[in-house]
């Protein structure tokens, strides 16, 4: 059984429809990513499944039980959710021990106790139990957030961008951090992001969420390999969407031979290539031309222009670097697959 159930939900601001009949099942101890642009209604989401809004139709079921929907509305505070917010939201009158145990005012003290340190020692932060919000670091932070909607043991923890407010280095931690401390708590829950890394390198599932939708629902590298659309395969990552003609069990384009991911039906299509599943050869008479390079150290992404006029990106290893105006051959790497795509 699903511990969340979202069903055909619809949420409306005016006209415009921040949800819009969307359906989403969430497992006990999955970590379900939702990946989306900016206004795509991911908070409003959340914010549906925490009880802070009401849908306008469809229905929400927690650990078995109907919270919204058919006549019924049950408040956030006996939802069973946990929540973490970009911004922390800490109390910062409150002691970090303080703010853990903030969710936790309905047990007794014995109770409260244990559950409060558990929760630290689950994040790592009780030598901090006693210092003061502004006492501690963006990624500290965090992880009280985290430690205090953890403590109650709820049946989903709801995390909204809870990394964009640290810099590069300390999200990258963080985000490992954070997915150990879930998968140790077992905890079921739904992550909000607009960055497809932290949606790919996290989650059991990613959600991929459009204008109010969910587009596409699969794992990560289904996601990525596989996407759904053209739009889908754009924001999930770099890619070049290239014609080709299906032969079956492969696509033939101007770039050389795909496999496909199944059996399609021959006729034209268009294939998903992204830019690790080509590869450069260094030939003074290859089809192709650097242009431009982005060095990241373990890879370097190239800016090619080919014969046709078009540009494409290609990923390689840092092995071998090419200068930009450099002639190069561009073709499939090895084994390439690519899914067609509308
Ligand atoms: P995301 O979190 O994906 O950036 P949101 O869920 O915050 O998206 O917003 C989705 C859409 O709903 C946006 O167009 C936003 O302006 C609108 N919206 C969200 N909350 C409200 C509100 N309380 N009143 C009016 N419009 C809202
Ligand atoms: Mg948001």
């Amino acid at each position: 059984m699903s511990d969340v159930w979202v069903e055909r939900v619809t949420k409306s601001f005016g006209p415009h429809k921040a949800v819009a009949d969307l359906s989403l099942a969430v497992a006990a101890g999955e970590l379900v990513a939702v990946l989306g642009p900016s206004g795509c209604g991911k908070t409003t989401l959340l914010r549906l499944i925490a009880g802070f809004e009401c849908p306008d139709s469809g229905t929400i079921t927690i650990g078995g039980r109907r919270v919204a929907g058919q006549g019924e509305f049950v408040p956030p505070e006996h939802r069973r959710v946990g929540m973490v917010f970009q911004d922390y939201a800490l109390f910062p009158h409150l002691t970090v021990v303080e703010n853990v145990a903030f969710g936790l005012a309905g047990l007794g003290r014995a109770e409260r106790r244990r559950r409060t340190r558990q929760a630290l020692e689950l994040v790592g932060l009780q030598h901090k139990a006693s210092n003061y919000p502004d006492e501690l670091s963006g990624g500290e932070r965090q992880r009280v957030a985290l430690a205090r909607a953890l403590a109650p043991e709820p049946a989903v923890v709801l995390l909204d961008e809870p990394f964009s407010n640290l810099d590069e280095a300390l999200r990258a931690d963080l985000r490992r951090d954070v997915e150990l401390i879930l998968r140790e708590a077992e905890a079921t829950a739904i992550l909000v992001t607009h960055d497809q890394e932290e949606a790919l390198s996290l989650a059991d599932r990613v959600a991929v969420m459009r204008d109010g939708r969910i587009v596409q629902l699969g794992s990560p590298e289904e996601v990525y390999a596989r996407p759904a659309s053209r739009w889908a395969a754009e924001f999930v990552g770099d890619v070049n969407v290239i014609s080709g003609v299906s032969r079956g069990e492969c696509a033939e384009t101007e770039l050389g031979t795909f496999d496909l991911p199944s059996p399609t039906p021959a006729g034209p299509l268009q294939i998903a290539v992204r830019p690790e599943q080509l590869e450069l050869v260094a030939d003074s008479q290859g089809n192709a031309e650097i242009v431009d390079r982005e060095f990241y150290g373990h890879d370097v992404l190239y800016r090619v222009r080919h014969e046709t006029g078009r540009t494409l990106l290609v990923k390689t290893p840092s092995l071998e670097l090419f200068e930009i105006g450099r002639r190069v051959h561009v073709r499939p790497a090895r084994s390439a697959v690519a899914a067609p795509v509308d």
